[in-house]
């Protein structure tokens, strides 16, 4: 980057704030995922909105292309900057701006790292739900960017279902705030929900209102071992029925003796079961432990849950969930190959019996991991590349079976991005789940929000050429 720009963007944000050193510029141009290499050309951190929309307007003049950059927890490329691109990181931007005890509303900056949302809300006797395994270093505008779902999802939907508000500055430079922490309000278009999962395309998250609710009271966690897949359904049901589920998270054997490793945890029981699934509920009127039990008693006589173990302590709930929370962790060195997969529950059976059967088949050379939030139909199917591949290969192979994978989603009519994004990993596929002319539309969006296409291009879409299919 030359050395009048570099002089503009400090005049803008300051000194300390421009990063041009090699490690921060490998270090701020990638998320989670390892296919692609990082080379932004600098990286910024804004303090303010003025300062965010100043920096899009210089970017807009000169013609950068952004990449906003929050956690860098990212599954799937969205946060990569690998063509020169400016990363805005919002790492400055987390400030608390307001608490509204009589609506329950928290607005905060977009860079607020989630667990700090979270333990604001505990502080003030709230609960923020969006809860997963990365809020200790996600932010909470990363999550909006991405739509993140997590763990509780079963009960209290996806970071969607929490944000009443909006800051944005738009890739034309324009600060837009939509719905204002409203309940109510139907005027027109709800632009919110556009950049809600946008990942970075149409503009910078700058402030987020949310809406919180009521701490759940005494939650308990179930750990099961089960025979087969099919059983992990029909367990499902039956707590369905009888219990307000906070959780049901299901993972392999595989998986479990991952993060047994990893962790260096226990298992909830020796015998090692093929399957496992977490149920987790809270005690509301306390009958709930009652209903539990019994709804164990019926699966274990039906033969569907082999062994069945409630967490015993605070000590011991945390250590189930960390089996189940440190998978992906686990996985790391594997440098695994990523499906976020859903259909509907209904169709999980069917849909598993046949992804069970491709995979077998064509990818006999890798092992895989199942796991996933399996109460929302959500599946993570993560491929593991063997130690003397080469990634370009190992990624090669993966694509190959890849396009089948999502022929099969998309006969069951389901989703290859649950809830990671699209970012570049999945873009090729994007017009597998949605229709062309959906998609002609999103590129409509994009440049009416951003009409000279410097807001993390290339990602989700391209702004020109033929649709991923
Ligand atoms: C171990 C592990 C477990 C995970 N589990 C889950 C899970 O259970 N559920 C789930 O949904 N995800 C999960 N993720 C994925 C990831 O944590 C989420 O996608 C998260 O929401 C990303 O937030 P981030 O702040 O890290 O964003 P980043 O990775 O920095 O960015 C993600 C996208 O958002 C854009 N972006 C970031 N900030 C802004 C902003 N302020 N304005 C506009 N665009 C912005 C970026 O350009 C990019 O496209 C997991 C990741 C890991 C590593």
């Amino acid at each position: 980057m030359d050395t009048s720009t570099l002089a503009g963007l400090q005049a803008i944000v300051g000194h300390d704030a421009v990063l041009t050193d090699p490690q921060d510029l490998q270090r701020c141009g990638v998320d989670r995922t390892s296919f692609w290499s990082p080379a932004p050309s600098v990286v910024v951190l804004p303090g303010s909105i003025p300062e965010v929309q100043q920096l899009v307007h210089l970017a807009n003049r000169l013609g950068v292309a952004l990449v906003p950059s929050g956690g860098r927890t990212g599954l799937s490329g969205g946060a990569v900057a690998e063509r020169g691109e400016m990363v805005l990181a919002m790492n400055r931007m987390q400030r608390l701006l307001d608490f509204n005890p009589v609506d329950g509303t928290l607005t905060c900056e977009a860079g607020m790292v989630t667990a700090r949302v979270q333990e604001h809300a505990r502080d003030r006797g709230f609960y923020y739900p969006v809860n997963y395994a990365m809020v200790g270093t996600c932010q909470i505008g990363g999550n909006i960017a991405t739509n993140a779902g997590g763990i509780k999802v079963i009960r209290y939907g996806s970071t969607r279902d929490w944000v009443l508000g909006l800051k944005v500055v738009t890739g034309a430079g324009d600060i837009l705030e939509f719905n204002r922490g409203l309940v109510k309000n139907n005027s027109g278009y709800d632009f919110r929900h556009l950049f809600i999962g946008s990942e970075g395309t149409l503009g910078v998250i700058c402030e987020v209102t949310l809406k919180l609710t009521r701490p759940p009271k005494d939650l308990c966690l179930l750990a099961l071992g089960l025979r087969d897949f099919a059983a992990v359904l029909e367990v499902l049901r039956q707590f369905r029925q009888r219990l307000d589920l906070t959780a049901f998270e299901f993972f392999s054997q595989r998986a479990l003796v991952s993060v047994k490793e990893h962790t260096g945890l226990p298992a909830p029981y020796e015998d090692p079961w093929p399957f496992h699934a977490l149920v987790e509920f809270d005690q509301a009127s306390g009958t709930e432990m009652a209903e539990a039990r019994a709804v164990l008693q019926y699966c274990l006589e039906q033969g569907w849950v082999s062994e069945g173990v409630f967490a015993s302590g605070p000590q011991q709930f945390r250590d189930f969930w960390r089996l189940r929370e440190g998978i992906s962790e686990s996985l790391a060195k594997w440098t695994p190959y990523k499906n976020d997969l859903s259909v509907t529950v209904a169709n999980m059976p069917d849909f598993m019996q046949a992804a069970d059967v491709l995979v077998a088949e064509r990818y006999r050379d890798f092992e895989v991991v199942w796991f996933g939030h399996i109460g929302d139909g959500n599946l993570h199917l993560n491929v593991l590349k063997p130690g003397q591949w080469p990634l370009e290969d190992f990624v090669a192979a993966c694509s190959e079976v890849n396009r089948e994978l999502v022929q099969l989603v998309a006969r069951f009519k389901g989703s290859i991005s649950a809830e990671h994004g699209i970012g570049l990993l999945k873009k090729d596929y994007l017009a597998t789940t949605c229709d062309r002319r959906e998609i002609e539309l999103m590129r409509g969006v994009k440049r009416v929000f951003d009409p000279n296409g410097i807001m993390n291009p290339g990602k989700i879409f391209e702004l020109t050429g033929p649709d991923g299919s």
